[in-house]
């Protein structure tokens, strides 16, 4: 059995105060949600903490708001909330955010990528704030520490070389979040909090391609909550391939969001890559194949090729690399169909099954 290293936890009561305490000593001290990350790499010794402030109390991180009067729900209704988008707390758990009825109906896209999260017990406990912050994930770092020591360790933690590229200077881990390519897809703000006062940043700006150094936040800020524009008139989209139908992390995702016209030309698109790189990939060149342009097969298959072009999969995930990059062109063509208005819902099953 894998024991936790001894930490000390801490339990504050408001964001104020987690801050405060997270500003004591930020380079020993790690926030815990839900814990169904941190909690197995502690236990891993992937990271070791001397600190845990627990994020799990605090009412201000627990709600979903929106921009109309009165409408919100969650087990508090603190946040500020955006003109006509919606505010979600970092503390909302997965669970919680799927059942949510105007996240439901309003952001299908990010109901979608929530809801293939790991599992039932796990969106019951995982947030949304540890998603987007999830540790990278890499073959030869999520093992036991003995594993590791066994063939030594790596850049990422204990060691001095990557083992998937020897000569690469930078760590190569995969950026594995659901909700990340998503929230980026969709334009999406996280708001950051630390005791010097609180900043915003989008999504896109949020990462990082560096497995080690995967996000822009620092070590003294808790995110606090994620914003969602306003979706009147967008439809949106996520597509992940993992090996079970259930569970597994993504080794290859497409989230699509776009705005068509009444006459379906496409007038505002963002596509953006999963899993293949440390950081979710914006696609800009696919993006342009699509501007203007009405939804055909050629345009599709067109802008699917160039989601295919950025995409950087390493051997370090499930499933061989050659074969997830060409799942890329698979994934972002079903994205688009189902932007397009065909009904997806058998394809959506049969890639539960790797059969497409
Ligand atoms: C078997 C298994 C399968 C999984 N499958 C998937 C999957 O398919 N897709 C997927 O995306 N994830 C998956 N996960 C990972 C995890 O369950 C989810 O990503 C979950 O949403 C993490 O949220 P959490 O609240 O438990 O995070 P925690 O474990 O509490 O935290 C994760 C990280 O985020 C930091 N953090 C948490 N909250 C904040 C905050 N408010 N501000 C700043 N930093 C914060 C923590 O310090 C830590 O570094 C899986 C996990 C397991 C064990
Ligand atoms: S990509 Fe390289 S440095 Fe990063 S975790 Fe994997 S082996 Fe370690």
């Amino acid at each position: 059995m894998m024991r936790l290293p001894a930490f000390r936890y801490r339990a504050p009561r408001t964001l104020e105060e987690a801050s405060a305490w997270l500003a004591e000593s930020p380079d020993d001290t790690m926030l815990v949600a839900g814990g169904t990350d941190v909690l197995p790499n502690m236990k891993r010794r992937q990271q070791v903490p001397g600190t845990l402030i627990a994020l799990r109390s605090l009412r201000e991180l627990s709600a979903i708001a929106t921009g109309e009067a009165g409408a919100s729900s969650g087990r508090h209704a603190s946040l500020r909330s955006a003109a006509g988008g919606t505010v979600i707390g970092a503390g909302v758990t997965l669970a919680t955010l799927v059942r949510d009825e105007h996240v439901r109906t309003t952001i299908p896209g990010l109901c979608q990528a929530a809801i293939q999260v790991a599992t039932p017990h796990l969106r019951n406990m995982g947030t949304l704030g540890g998603n987007l912050c999830l540790d990278t994930r890499c073959t030869y770092y999520d093992q036991t520490y003995e594993w590791r020591k066994a063939i030594d360790f790596c850049l990422k933690k204990d060691g001095t070389i990557c083992w998937v590229a020897t000569s690469s200077p930078r760590c190569l881990a995969v950026s594995s979040t659901d909700t990340a390519p998503m929230l980026q897809a969709l334009g999406a703000r996280v708001r950051l909090v630390s005791a010097q006062g609180a900043r915003e940043l989008s999504v896109a700006d949020l990462y990082q391609n560096d497995g080690m150094h995967y996000l822009a936040r620092r070590r003294d800020e808790v995110l606090a909550d994620v914003t969602v524009p306003d979706q009147t008139g967008w439809r949106s989209t996520y597509w992940k391939l993992r090996r079970r139908g259930s569970f597994d992390f993504p080794v290859a995702a497409v989230a699509a969001a776009a705005r068509l016209d009444a006459g379906g030309l496409v007038e505002e698109v963002r596509l953006v890559a999963g899993a293949v790189a440390s950081r979710p990939l914006g696609a800009p060149k696919a993006e342009a194949l699509l501007l203007g342009q009405s939804l055909t097969d050629e345009r599709i298959a067109a802008a699917a090729h160039a989601v295919y072009d950025i995409a950087k999969p390493m051997d370090n995930t499930d499933f061989e690399l050659v074969w997830r990059k060409r799942m890329i062109t698979t994934l972002a063509t079903c994205a688009l169909r189902e932007i397009r208005g065909d009904d997806m819902r058998a394809t959506r099953q049969r890639l539960a099954r790797q059969l497409v």
